[in-house]
């Protein structure tokens, strides 16, 4: 499939302009198959920046850096986070009721204290129950929150261009620009809700 080509809003011009996602990709790709992997666009980009025909070890070195550069946004998903209180109450009451039992033919002379104990944690559970789910509920939305800013940014790195003329990034039809060192921020900074 050929990439359409896009101008740049800087230069204004379109030959030294290459797709972010495909540069990623192929330096992945030439990484793995070497010589043998087809990638036009990444030969293109090498041979522009005067970076063709280096030796392997060097030229490793220098697809590494490709991929570190043009790499996606990243996210980390927090799926610990997304168990709900009730369920954990749950668990350890099942827990401490089975200890308690072992208590209580084990140590009979601490068992009363342990169930009070018990029982005290169960009533401030209860008593504070709204403001614990409460903000369980919030964090579980702002962890949502983050993956669909991160979803949504990695959407704006399929489309992002490259030009090298003026080392910058840019979404094809509109006029914003960024270094290429930025762009990371750059999508994520354009993905966050209003
Ligand atoms: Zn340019």
């Amino acid at each position: 499939m050929p990439e359409n080509k896009k101008i740049c809003p800087k230069c204004g011009q379109e030959g030294l302009v290459f797709k972010v996602r495909v540069i990623y990709l192929e330096s992945l790709e030439k990484l793995k198959n070497g010589e043998n992997a087809k990638t036009p666009e990444l030969d293109r980009f090498l041979k522009e920046s005067g970076q063709s025909g280096k030796p392997k070890a060097e030229m490793n070195k220098v697809l590494r850096d490709l991929v570190q550069q043009f790499g996606p946004p990243s996210g980390k998903p927090q799926v610990l986070k997304t168990i709900s209180p009730d369920m954990v109450v749950v668990v350890f009451s099942a827990l401490a009721l089975f200890i308690l039992y072992q208590i209580y033919f084990t140590q009979p002379e601490i068992f009363w204290y342990m169930v009070a104990l018990f029982v005290i944690f169960l009533a401030s559970f209860f008593i504070f129950h709204k403001s614990i789910i409460a903000r369980f509920q919030k964090q579980k939305s702002m962890d949502s929150g983050s993956i669909d800013v991160i979803q949504k940014a990695i959407g704006k790195w399929m489309k992002v261009s490259y030009c090298l003329r003026d080392n910058l990034i840019f979404e094809p039809g509109k006029n914003e620009t960024a270094p290429l060192n930025e762009l990371t921020r750059y999508l994520i900074k354009a993905s966050l809700p209003e």
